[in-house]
């Protein structure tokens, strides 16, 4: 039988997950699991490289598992950065590897580190413009075949395989994977308060949908949503229309959709009949998630102890890609 081709993906433990989070990334995991070898990381570390709270991270971070798990990842397949240490050695490693140049230029380190300085009196911390590099250690510790991100990440997917090269020609051998982005078409979900700016946590509580939110939390939301702005050019769809029908056609609701497309070419579309469409597909994909966050916050200690033995399952492999490395960087060991 052929082997699976390897998946890595990570997510940072910064808080609830919304719609925008699921339909981007997540769903994509949960689908890629039947395909392929999975590793998905909540990834701590990269938490500590802006202006964070370390007893809100501890709780972030479990509750991001605990969001994963309830959306149909599987257990195995799930570990946290923070208990596989590896990836902070091998990051340390890869420094040594990386051009500073090229960290300095990468897009992210300029927006972050703007947003730092204007929120932490004027700190930048060195970790933020290293991020990549842990990035990259990530990825290559696992030799992942392929990395599911959107384009803003392929600069940095891009850093990994220099990386990777560069370590690769000075141990004169092919040893690390060169690991390849795996695009997949995702909506980017608006926020329905503010249809021009995208979903997210950082917004505030009126731009995101929480994706185990109460239905009726979720029909008012969603009720709510800003269709017509007053400045969409005549014959334009206004983008709050357009994220009501992109979130639709993301729910797979394909007749619903085409219908009320029809009404809306037709010009006879009610926004309460779209929104009521939304609403309720919304429900009805939270519901499974809702009971399933139900049942892992009755028996939490015993869901973090599965996630801690596969935490340590995880490490098994990023032991033996270090052991490795250190091999063939010249480093001296001791044999795990
Ligand atoms: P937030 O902006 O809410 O803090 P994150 O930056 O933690 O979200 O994003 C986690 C993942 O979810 C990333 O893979 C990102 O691409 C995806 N994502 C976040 N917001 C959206 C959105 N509005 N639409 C589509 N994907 C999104």
């Amino acid at each position: 039988m052929e082997q699976k081709k390897r998946v890595l993906s990570c997510i940072q433990p910064t808080g609830d997950m919304h719609f925008g989070n699921y339909f981007g990334a997540v769903k994509n995991w949960v689908d890629l699991q039947a395909e392929y070898e999975c590793f998905y990381g909540v990834v701590n570390y990269h938490a500590m490289t802006m202006p964070y709270d370390s007893k809100k991270l501890v709780h972030n971070t479990w509750e991001l598992i605990f969001n994963l798990m309830a959306t149909g990842l599987k257990t195995e397949t799930l570990f946290i950065q923070s208990l596989v240490p590896e990836h902070a050695e091998l990051c340390w490693i890869f420094n040594c590897f990386t051009s500073y140049g090229q960290l300095s230029r990468m897009t992210q380190f300029k927006d972050k580190s703007k947003q730092s300085e204007e929120s932490s009196e004027g700190f930048i911390s060195a970790g933020l413009l290293n991020y990549p590099v842990l990035q990259a250690a990530d990825i290559l510790i696992y030799r992942a075949d392929f990395v599911p991100v959107g384009d803003d990440q392929d600069q940095h997917l891009e850093l990994a395989r220099n990386i990777a090269q560069r370590f690769n020609n000075q141990a004169g051998k092919e040893y690390l994977i060169l690991p390849k982005a795996l695009h997949t078409e995702v909506p980017r979900v608006m926020s329905t308060a503010e249809p021009t700016r995208k979903m997210s946590k950082s917004a505030g509580e009126k731009h995101y949908i929480n994706i185990f939110a109460e239905p009726d939390r979720i029909r008012k939301q969603i009720r709510s949503a800003v269709t017509d702005a007053g400045d969409t050019p005549a014959g334009e769809m206004s983008p709050g229309v357009k994220n009501l029908f992109s979130l639709l056609k993301a729910c797979e609701k394909h007749d619903i959709y085409d219908a009320l497309m029809n009404n809306y070419n037709a010009g006879n579309l009610k926004y309460v009949d779209l929104k009521e469409a939304v609403a309720e597909a919304l429900v009805e994909i939270s519901n499974p998630f809702r009971q399933r966050k139900a049942e892992i916050n009755a028996n939490k200690k015993e869901v973090k102890e599965q996630v801690k033995a596969s935490s340590v399952e995880i490490r098994k492999r990023a032991q033996e890609t270090i052991r490795e490395v250190q091999e063939l960087s010249g480093l001296l060991n001791v044999k795990f």
